[in-house]
């Protein structure tokens, strides 16, 4: 329930200029995004680089309606992968777009969000890493899984995420589960209708360990996204009793979540990648991560009660 009224207010416009004008929100915020600057996200970048993990970097935005804004998180992600190559990160460290950001809503939006991914995706192949396109909400499903094939006949690391909550996963895994295809599997973090999208816990865990255990018996390079223990050791436990190694396939995580897990199961010989939003447009991205867990909200309703302290707040916010 608070779970639907939180993904609801996440496309609220008069919330979004409550929570993102109150300063001491911004506190909270720091804890999932690495603040609103290509340094600042880069220091963060370095400090997981640093404790043997791995970075997938996403400039957040995701309300794009002009061709200026998609152009200008276009540039962005340039210069960001060019900085990748400079300071020798990019063996480390890939790019997670979205196509929205890309203006894939505006009026013909794939093909423009298309171009731009290619933009993207030409420099990343340039810099020597790799591009995954997240996945949104059901809506926009099967032009985001056409798109990514698209870009494959020419960047075939191109990554697609598929999502444990809809019913159409399991068959969509067995499509990607071929040789060298990499594939991210999340749970999904939209508020999709009954008709299409399982509900209930333990409805969309069961399909996510169905689906983790197709895209793992295939020859593709699985990147397991998720915090749940359960769904980790699955994997685990998939991959020993089928010989696969651990280089095969990622761990995947966003920043904030579990950071002390994240060092542990890399520590274990695991290839741990951390999802490091950065940029101003942090709304939509954190009233997700409230969502996801209502203790998160708690946090932040003390925090709003707190008075401010008087350390300064990290640059960018
Ligand atoms: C690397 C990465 C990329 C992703 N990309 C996409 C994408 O492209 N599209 C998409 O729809 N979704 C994406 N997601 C989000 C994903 O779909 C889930 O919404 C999110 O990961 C929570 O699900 P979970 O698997 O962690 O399991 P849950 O059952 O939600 O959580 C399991 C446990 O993890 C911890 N946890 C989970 N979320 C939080 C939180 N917000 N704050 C604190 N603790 C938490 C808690 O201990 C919780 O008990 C991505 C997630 C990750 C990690």
């Amino acid at each position: 329930m608070l779970k639907t009224v939180l993904l609801g207010l996440s496309r609220a416009p008069l919330m979004k200029r409550m929570v993102v004008g109150f300063p001491l929100t911004r506190r909270i915020v720091q804890r999932f995004v690495a603040g609103e600057s290509i340094e600042d996200c880069l220091r963060v970048v370095r400090a997981l680089l640093a404790s043997n993990l791995m970075a997938t970097i996403d400039f957040l935005g995701e309300d794009t309606v002009t061709v200026t804004q998609a152009d200008r998180v276009t540039d962005t992600y340039v210069e960001l992968l060019n900085r990748l190559a400079a300071e020798g990160m990019a063996d480390r460290v890939e790019v997670s777009i979205k196509l929205s950001a890309l203006g894939s809503l505006l009026k013909d939006g794939y093909e423009l969000a298309l171009d731009n991914a290619r933009v993207i995706c030409t420099t990343a192949e340039r810099a020597g890493t790799t591009v995954t396109v997240d996945m949104e909400d059901h809506t926009s499903t099967d032009a985001t899984l056409r798109t990514v094939r698209t870009l494959r006949t020419d960047y075939p690391w191109a990554a697609a995420v598929l999502q444990a909550m809809l019913f159409r996963t399991s068959t969509d895994c067995a499509g990607h589960a071929g040789a060298g295809q990499r594939i991210r599997l999340c749970k999904g973090a939209y508020a999709e209708p009954a008709e299409i999208a399982h509900r209930s816990k333990s409805a969309i865990d069961r399909n996510y360990k169905r689906c983790a255990t197709i895209l793992l018996e295939g020859d593709g390079r699985p990147l397991f996204a998720t915090h749940d223990s359960a769904m980790i050791e699955h994997v685990r436990s998939v991959a020993n009793r089928i010989d696969r190694s651990q280089s095969s396939y990622e761990l995947q995580m966003l920043l904030g979540i579990r950071s002390e897990e994240q060092r542990r199961l890399a520590g274990l010989g695991h290839q741990v990648r951390v999802y490091v939003p950065f940029g101003t447009d942090w709304y939509a991205y954190f009233m997700r991560r409230l969502a996801e867990r209502p203790a998160n909200v708690l946090f932040l309703l003390r925090a709003l009660r707190e008075r401010p302290t008087k350390k300064p707040a990290p640059s960018g916010f």
